[in-house]
């Protein structure tokens, strides 16, 4: 598979499987996350999202400068599809995640009875604008992580659809030539949204690329130092990976002391979805840690 291939629910489902077999002590997660990352993936094509507009000279000038080409608070969020997706999760979590049967409930009763405006709970996490979020979990009686992790989950769709969108304003000006299509970018930070990465991949070709951690943008970055603070000596940076799973290695960097992980396609066996690859690698997160590194994205639940 390419870099940038869509991934089909049936696929999804058999990575998680796979996953399930031969890292059971995951199985309980996945068991969740499955159906949510399926019912995100299937609610793709109900999406109704005007276009982000962007004048091709802004474009250049964004391009040039290093600048993404929005913040993340100019996403546009499908209200109505978020607020039934919402929903749906908030019953899934119901059923799978016992430590979530109360806040998921909370949530959806209080969607249900007009507690607190679904609009206005997007628009205050795209913002990051806490005092209005806590305000909401206090009405509804919600632990503020899991509201924001429920939320979160509910415009993921609209988030990755607009930055689809907006990609191709990266590539306009490669298209006749195919092999140049997307030049690296000496930021570690996404060029569409200014987010950090989540991981890094290898692709076919040991080509790097980052994904980012708020719309899955994947951008290509350069093969050698650290993808964070660009930082190039060689013996400040490093590896470890493990025996048993070849397709991960976990880049630490003794410059800015964070680590990242990647995956490398040329040996994965499934297909790959980064939302699941980065839940059911937890270990090496801990495994980073324990060695003094910082992660750049704090895992889900
Ligand atoms: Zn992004
Ligand atoms: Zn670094």
């Amino acid at each position: 598979m390419t870099i940038n291939s869509p991934i089909t629910p049936e696929q999804i489902r058999k990575s998680a499987d796979m996953l399930k077999q031969t890292r059971p002590a995951y199985k309980y997660l996945i068991d969740f996350y499955e159906e949510m990352f399926v019912i995100q993936e299937e609610s793709k094509s109900e999406l109704d999202l005007d276009p982000i507009i962007i004048g091709q000279e802004q474009i250049k000038l964004k391009i040039d400068k290093g600048i993404s080409l929005i913040n993340p608070d100019q996403f546009v969020i499908d209200v109505n599809h978020a607020k039934k997706l919402l929903i749906k999760i908030c019953s899934i979590a119901g059923q799978k995640l016992p430590h979530l049967l109360d806040a998921s409930q909370n949530i959806s009763a209080g969607l249900s009875n007009n507690s607190f405006n679904a609009e206005t709970l997007f628009n205050a996490l795209l913002k990051n604008d806490p005092k209005a979020l806590n305000k909401i979990a206090q009405t509804i009686n919600v632990n503020e992580d899991a509201l924001i992790f429920f939320a979160f989950e509910a415009i993921a769709p609209s988030i990755q659809a607009c930055s689809s969108q907006l990609s191709y304003y990266l590539k306009s000006d490669s298209e006749a030539k195919p092999s140049q299509e997307q030049v690296p970018w000496k930021k570690g930070t996404c060029p569409v949204c200014g987010n950090i990465p989540q991981m890094g991949i290898l692709n076919q070709d040991g080509e790097k690329y980052l994904v980012c951690s708020l719309c899955l943008h994947r951008w290509k970055t350069s093969r050698m130092g650290c993808s964070l603070c660009q930082n190039r000596e060689k013996d400040k940076q490093q590896y470890f990976f493990n025996e048993e799973e070849k397709e991960y290695r976990v880049a630490l960097c003794d410059n800015c002391k964070k680590y990242i992980k990647i995956v490398d396609l040329r040996e994965l066996v499934r297909a790959f979805y980064p939302p699941l690859e980065q839940l059911c690698s937890i270990h090496l997160d801990m495994q980073a840690s324990e060695q003094g590194y910082q992660g750049l994205v704090q895992n889900k639940i």
